[in-house]
């Protein structure tokens, strides 16, 4: 169900998301929006929803008029030499993950469809007999959302982190994700990791 708001720069309409996911709006701007009945309210029900990554080239773009509506970032860092000289990067990558498997689909020009366990990377899918491969691995994990919470009487921002293929999404702590974010993303929600923000 979409879920709309006032855009109090110009005073019209727009779509802020789709039931929780708030696609189309940054948690810094939930209330640059005017709450309109029947729909939800991102400054009173913000600890129930889960909103855009503040993308600084979105900076100059209006509210509600975003691209992509479920972009999200990659995860990763450089690794080094014993120098110091880059030598390439690393993905995050979360075994645990694989406890919580997705599906996603596979199709063939013959027609044929098929349903096969997602472990995001972590692992391959069983194939009975068969024995599955990677060919040219792609990355899975993804920071996603940020999504605010309560903890222990504090209004903390969390990341939340999905894998880009078949959806499954996980809250994670600053700590574990800070670092494989690139920069300039990574100094904006750097601001999330350690200090509490006014309700
Ligand atoms: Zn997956």
């Amino acid at each position: 169900m979409g879920e709309y708001a006032i855009r109090k720069s110009d005073n019209t309409e727009i779509k802020i998301g789709t039931l929780e996911d708030m696609y189309y709006l940054r948690f810094e701007d939930r209330d640059k929006v005017t709450h309109k009945p029947g729909n939800v309210d991102p400054v009173r029900d913000a600890c129930e929803l889960r909103f855009r990554l503040p993308f600084p080239d979105e900076d100059n773009t209006p509210i509600g008029q975003y691209g992509n509506h479920t972009r999200g970032q990659r995860l990763y860092k450089p690794t080094l030499d014993a120098q110091g000289k880059v030598t390439g990067h690393e993905d995050f990558t979360d075994e645990e993950t694989a406890q919580n498997a997705g599906i996603i689909q596979l199709h063939h020009d013959c027609g044929l469809l098929l349903n096969v366990p997602c472990y995001h990377g972590a692992r391959l899918p069983e194939m009975g007999d068969r024995v599955a491969h990677w060919n040219g691995k792609s990355w899975f994990l993804e920071l996603y959302q940020l999504r605010p919470a309560m903890v222990d009487g504090v209004l903390r921002i969390l990341p939340v982190v999905h894998c880009r293929f078949c959806g499954e999404a996980w809250r994670y702590k600053w700590s574990d994700v800070l670092d494989y974010i690139p920069e300039p993303l990574r100094s904006r929600l750097a601001v999330y990791a350690d200090i509490q923000v006014a309700a």
